[in-house]
C-alpha cells in the first residue's frame, strides 16, 4: 500500500498537472487545437472520470473514451445470441455479471431470467465447468466475452472441461483483441486521435511489443496504470513526445507490464482459440480481432451445439454508443443521456458496465462541464 501512495499523492498530481497544462499549451499552438488523446480501457475511463482528471485538463487536452469495455463493445446481435441461448430449454446460461443487464434488440439476461430461464452469475468461467459436472441433466452455455485479460482463464477453463469429459460445457466465445480494433480507428479518416493511453490490464498479457504497429502511424501511446497520478504521468509522456516529436510506445507500468507480456497466458490462448474476424458495436467487422475455439476444441463451441433461430438485431434510435465507443462523440452528445437512458433504465451497454463511458459520467461528471 506504502508504495502505492505515491500513485494517488495530491502534491506529486499538483505537480503533474502543471507540467501537462504547460505542456498541453505547447502541443495546441503546434497543432492549432487541443491533442485528442483516447484512452483505450474502460476501467481507465472510469479512473479518469472518478479522478475528475477530464474536468481539471478538459481545457487543455480532449479526452475522449475508446472501444475498451468488454460488455460496450459486444454487439447487438451477438447479445441477441446469449438471449436465445438463455430461452433454449435445458439450457442453463453462464455469465460474469455486467452482461446480465445489457438490452439485447428485444430483451436482456435479466428479463430472460425474470421470466424463468436459468441465468447465473459465475465469478470464474472454473466456476462454471464445476457447476456443469456437478449438474449433467443441464446444459451449461458460458458467455466468453471480453479481452485478452479474461481469455487464458476461459481458455483454461474449456481445458479443464475437456480433460473432465464434460458432454455439458460449452462456451459462446466473443473474446477480442485489442490492438486489431486500435488500428481500425487508426484507419477511420473521420477520426483524429493524436495518441493512446494504453490499456494496463490487457497490457499484462500481450505485453508493450504488442503494440509497435503504433510506431508506424507515428502516434505517441504509453502503456498505464489505473491510480489518477499512473494517468497523469501517462498523459504527460505523449504530450512530451508530440512537443519534441519522438513518437514512441512506452510503457509506464512498469510495476506489473513487461515488454513480452505473459507468455504462459498468450500460450494457453493460442493453444484453444483461434484468431478470426469479430463483430464489435461501432467498428462492425474488424478483421482478425476475435477468438473462436480452435479445431481441437470445436465440440465446446455453443454454436456448433445448438441451432438458434435466425437473428435480426434492431439498434434503439437515439443510442449513440457505437460512436462513443470510437471516440467520435461523448456521453454528453447523446440525447438520451441522463433523461431517458440512466443506470437503472439503461438504453445502451454504456450505461450498464461500470467500465461504460455513459455510467462513468453519470456517475462523476454529471452536471461538470
Ligand atoms: S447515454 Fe444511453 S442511449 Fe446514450 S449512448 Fe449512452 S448508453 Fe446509449
Amino acid at each position: 500500500m506504502r508504495e502505492l501512495a505515491k500513485f494517488r499523492d495530491p502534491e506529486i498530481a499538483r505537480v503533474l498537472i502543471r507540467e501537462v497544462r504547460t505542456l498541453a499549451a505547447r502541443v495546441a499552438e503546434l497543432l492549432g487545437r487541443r491533442a485528442i488523446l483516447m484512452e483505450v480501457c474502460g476501467t481507465h475511463t472510469a479512473a479518469i472520470s472518478r479522478a475528475g482528471l477530464r474536468s481539471l485538463l478538459g481545457d487543455y487536452i480532449d479526452l475522449r473514451s475508446g472501444p475498451g469495455c468488454p460488455v460496450c463493445v459486444t454487439d447487438y446481435a451477438d447479445v441477441d445470441r446469449m438471449v436465445a441461448f438463455a430461452r433454449l430449454p435445458g439450457v442453463t446460461v453462464g455469465t460474469f455479471g455486467d452482461m446480465v443487464r445489457v438490452p439485447g434488440s428485444g430483451s436482456s439476461l435479466e428479463r430472460e431470467r425474470a421470466e424463468g430461464a436459468d441465468v447465473r452469475i459465475f465469478y470464474s468461467s472454473r466456476d462454471a465447468v464445476y457447476y456443469a459436472a456437478e449438474r449433467p441433466e443441464r446444459q451449461v452455455v458460458f458467455l466468453g466475452v471480453g479481452f485478452e485479460t479474461t481469455a487464458p482463464a476461459v481458455a483454461l477453463s474449456i481445458k479443464e472441461a475437456k480433460a473432465r469429459n464434460l458432454q455439458n460445457f460449452t462456451v459462446f466465445a466473443s473474446h477480442k483483441l485489442v490492438p486489431p480494433a486500435m488500428e481500425a480507428l487508426l484507419s477511420d479518416p473521420e477520426l483524429r486521435i493524436d495518441g493512446f493511453i494504453l490499456p494496463g490490464h490487457v497490457s499484462i498479457v500481450i505485453g508493450r511489443t504488442a503494440y509497435s504497429f503504433l510506431e508506424e502511424y507515428r502516434l505517441p501511446s504509453v502503456i498505464a496504470g489505473f491510480e489518477p497520478n499512473d494517468i497523469l504521468d501517462a498523459v504527460r509522456l505523449i504530450l512530451k513526445m508530440m512537443v519534441k516529436d519522438e513518437p514512441a510506445v512506452l510503457n509506464g507500468y512498469t510495476r506489473v507490464v513487461r515488454e513480452e507480456g505473459n507468455r504462459i497466458a498468450q500460450q494457453q490462448m493460442a493453444d484453444v482459440f483461434d484468431v478470426c474476424d469479430a463483430s464489435w458495436r461501432g467498428l462492425g467487422v474488424v478483421p482478425q480481432s476475435g477468438m473462436c475455439l480452435g479445431a481441437d476444441f470445436k465440440e465446446f463451441d455453443a454454436c456448433e451445439r445448438f441451432a438458434l433461430p435466425e437473428i435480426r438485431p434492431h439498434i434503439p434510435a437515439g443510442c449513440a454508443c457505437g460512436e462513443i465507443l470510437k471516440g467520435k462523440l461523448t456521453p454528453r452528445d447523446c440525447r438520451l443521456f441522463a433523461k431517458v437512458c440512466q443506470p437503472t433504465q439503461p438504453v445502451g451497454p454504456c450505461m450498464v458496465s461500470s467500465e461504460g463511458a455513459c455510467a462513468a459520467y453519470y456517475q462523476f461528471e454529471r452536471g461538470v462541464e
